[in-house]
């Protein structure tokens, strides 16, 4: 039985991922869990699985959780931990084997660090970790030996297609993406999308930055710089092509030629089931593949004038340095201020691009301390930034 930890348990992958393990019974056990502050979900969380330890953000959440576990039986009881300290906790159990890294945002770093660490595998879902951080992690994932299972469906289906080949024989990784709701839009419809119409997304349902950064393709810019660390790739082996039935995850090309592609459901819980159970293939009860009912399958090149996200994420995984972080905090700041109906649409490159550019030059970073306090002062900057000229 794999005992596991889960950081950011009541999100869309958190929640998957319990459903997994409810769907293998006996297969793993749900040491700890971390979550924000939806105590309530929280509490029927811990009357299934059970854990150990729990960890939540505030002591007002640590109250609330432990008035709604009441009526739980008092020996199921978890210990319950608190803010950065408590994630750590639940990130370092000492009889976890895998820890499930599904915390939104730059506040899954430490904790994955941590995590890696102390020799824990990481089945990763976090994109920031590796976007902002991918240099450090990786180095301290290899000095470990530990290994990044990726649970992004893109990646997933890479590190399923690379088991028919050797490191040396990929030609190069083919990243799919749904094309967002605005694919095939004029420049001019583009100013006029609204936040309601850019949350509305075609094949996955997400939280609201991804499904922003869908639209955009700044999620699939983010998916390249994932891509380049866990993979070890050059930039210019890493293409991107509009795949809008997001039936094929994504392909690997062989040096052959041969290219191998991963099809599935658009479903998170198919690349968890894969990543939890690796390196065994367990049967799940999930829905199948029907491709009869698929019709057909398109690919395309992207609109790369029409959406500079991609090319500006290109840009961060080439020059590096402080790029990315700039690309990832600036672009997290532009989102929450287009969704608050600050800037348009169109605005988000724009901002995004201004801020690497103040950018350009800044060095690489040797800790994750610094790491978070770069983060801190663009998101701040970006800020000032769209107050001054954006507003
Ligand atoms: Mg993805």
């Amino acid at each position: 039985m794999k005992t596991i930890s889960l950081l950011g348990s009541t999100g869309s992958v958190g929640r998957n991922c319990l459903r997994v393990a409810e769907e293998l019974p006996g297969e793993f056990r749900v040491i700890a869990l971390a979550a924000g502050r939806n105590t309530t979900e929280l509490a029927d969380q811990v009357g299934r699985f059970h854990p150990e330890l729990v960890s939540v953000s505030t002591s007002e959440a640590a109250t609330t959780l432990a008035q709604n576990l009441k009526n739980l039986d008092p020996s199921a009881h978890p210990e319950i931990v608190v803010g950065e300290e408590g994630l750590l906790r639940v990130a370092t159990h000492p009889e976890t084997d895998l820890v499930v890294s599904a915390i939104v945002g730059v506040a899954g770093l430490a904790p994955t660090c941590r995590a890696i660490e102390c020799g824990k595998q990481i089945a990763l879902a976090n994109k920031e970790v590796l976007v902002v951080a991918g240099e450090l992690v990786t180095e301290l994932a290899q000095r470990n030996g530990v290994q990044l299972l990726p649970v992004d469906s893109e990646h997933n289906a890479i590190h399923q297609c690379l088991r028919c080949g050797q490191a040396d024989e990929v030609a190069r990784v083919i990243l799919t993406a749904s094309g967002g709701p605005f694919l095939g839009y004029s420049s001019e419809q583009l100013s006029r999308v609204t936040p309601e119409m850019a949350l509305r997304h075609p094949t996955w349902k997400m939280g609201d930055r991804i499904t922003v950064d869908s639209a955009t393709l700044m999620n699939k810019g983010m998916e390249v710089l994932e891509a380049r660390w866990l993979f070890d790739l050059d930039v210019d082996q890493i293409s991107v092509w509009v795949h809008p039935q997001s039936i094929v995850h994504s392909m690997v090309e062989f040096v052959d030629g041969s290219v191998i592609a991963q099809l599935g459901i658009t479903d998170m819980g198919q690349p968890l089931l894969y990543a939890l159970n690796y390196p065994r293939r367990l049967p799940g009860r999930r829905p199948r593949l029907n491709l009869n009912q698929a019709a057909k399958l398109e690919f395309m090149h992207p609109d790369s004038g029409k959406f500079p996200c991609l090319d500006l994420a290109y840009q961060a995984a080439r020059e590096l340095g402080a790029l990315p972080c700039t690309l990832n905090a600036a672009d997290e700041v532009a989102v929450e201020a287009f969704l608050q109906r600050k800037i348009d649409f169109p605005g988000i490159p724009r901002i995004v691009a201004r801020m690497m550019e103040q950018a350009n030059g800044v060095g690489k970073f040797s800790s994750i301390a610094e790491i978070l306090e770069y983060d801190e002062s663009v998101r701040r900057e970006t800020r000032r930034l769209i107050q001054k000229d954006f507003s």
